[in-house]
């Protein structure tokens, strides 16, 4: 029989067939008065069977109407106390940060959920090291949740580094491991809906981004995740309405950075408007060309946004033409995004074509940015926020370019620059 120790605060499906209860587990029905119990979605489809399935978490197996839901229950301290909480990282705060820092582990033992809204740069993660290592100190077992893949990948190194002997799971739908029982999980909020009252820590980062932000099925996963005397962290740049709304209501303390790590100011973007279309007939608008130039001259490596897919190899295609440099392109559907990521970060091209998926969790030195057509729908205020954001954030290279290239003067092009000059005064 499997150890089911390693299933602690798990929760899965099994069918109806299947219908032992596991040891030291409980079972409920998935589907259970019109709405699912991992999800939280009202379920309205039916297989041809005539059968409920709810489709708001198909992405992890289909629940269907009469399968179970098991539960292993976690029971809390788990795990020995570990000296210094397995903090092994040498490096220093700032007194900004260490300040945040304090704050984040008194809000853990007072059990206050919190959201820290910190500039793009501030150091985030470095400020969630002490308060990792105190729940490890106590024995607890944390998660550090995040929308996005990439995030996953770029936080897991560096927790890995300042935890240098504590085993972390890290889980992601594009790689599969078997379900651990480690006392740091760093995963994404898709994963959430594996764990069932887990955690005694949770921290989500990079919250208001795609697609936690707005998605019921993920909120209530992130709910569920935790125990009910758990404490929940999220982590920002840009605040979203309804976390704004909680901290009002008393629910959230807001802790607030307004200042990179290095003390520098946000690099404020500048704006270009553009009449005709930025490409046409495989020509480049020659103002486009030339601000492109300006940076390829400069020295500093390039992002160049595009708001869609299909238009990164045709960018491409006329770029490689015009310049002798090393470019290439990145998407979501890309397998190969993650060694271009790091040989772009390797500084093995001087140039990369992106979508939004780098619009932030990835930091490149010295990097500049220009956003062909800011004023797509695609592009919220937030995303431009951070896209902006990429900028300045070493030591020796605090400030450098954000354009934003449109045709059309929008209200999230506006919003986000107003925000980036709030956030600077
Ligand atoms: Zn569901």
């Amino acid at each position: 029989m499997e150890d089911l120790t390693l299933l602690s605060g798990r929760q899965w499906i099994v069918s109806q067939e299947d219908s032992s209860i596991l040891d030291g587990c409980s079972k409920i029905p998935v589907i259970e008065n019109g709405s699912c119990n991992r999800c939280g979605t009202q379920v309205k489809s039916k297989l041809p069977n005539g059968k409920y399935y709810c489709r708001g978490c198909i992405g992890l197996g289909r629940a269907n109407e009469g399968d179970w839901l098991v539960r292993k229950k976690s029971h809390g301290n788990n795990f020995d106390s570990v000296k210094d909480g397995g903090l092994t990282w040498q490096g220093k705060l700032t007194p900004l940060q260490q300040n945040i820092s304090d704050k984040l582990v008194q809000n853990f033992e007072q059990k206050k959920h919190t959201l820290v809204h910190a500039v793009t740069g501030a150091g985030k993660t470095e400020m969630l090291f002490q308060l990792i290592a105190q729940c490890m100190k106590k024995g607890q077992r944390a998660c550090i949740a995040t929308p996005r893949i990439d995030v996953v990948n770029e936080l897991f190194p560096r927790f890995s580094a300042a935890f240098a002997q504590l085993e972390i799971g890290k889980y992601h739908g594009r790689e599969f491991k078997e379900a651990g029982m480690e006392q740091l999980t760093i995963c994404t909020t898709h994963q959430l809906m594996k764990f069932y009252q887990a955690f005694d820590l949770l921290v989500i980062d990079e919250v208001d981004s795609f697609p936690y932000v707005g998605n019921p099925q993920l909120h209530f996963a992130a709910k569920n995740a935790v125990r009910a005397d758990g404490v929940r962290m999220y982590l920002t740049a840009t605040p979203t309405e309804d976390l704004l709304l909680e901290a009002k209501k008393g629910k959230l303390e807001i802790l607030r950075l307004n200042r990179r790590f290095h003390g520098g100011l946000l690099p404020v973007p500048k704006e270009k408007l553009f009449i005709k279309p930025f490409l046409q007939k495989k020509q480049i608008h020659p103002k486009l060309l030339q601000e492109i130039r300006k940076v390829i001259q400069s020295g500093h490596p390039l992002l160049l946004f595009v708001p869609r897919i299909e238009e990164i190899p045709l960018y491409q295609e006329v770029l490689q033409k015009k310049f002798k440099i090393k470019m290439a392109g990145v998407h979501a559907q890309d397998p190969q995004r993650l060694e271009k990521v790091q040989a772009f970060r390797e500084c093995k091209y001087d140039l990369l074509l992106t979508t939004t998926i780098l619009e932030r969790g990835v930091t490149f030195k010295n990097v500049w940015v220009i956003i062909i057509a800011a004023d797509d729908l695609i592009y919220t205020a937030a995303s431009l926020v951070q896209i902006a954001g990429r900028v300045g954030r070493a030591k020796d290279d605090q400030t450098g370019l954000v354009l934003y290239c449109y045709h059309r003067y929008t209200k999230n092009i506006r919003q986000s620059i107003k925000q980036i000059k709030e956030m600077n005064q």
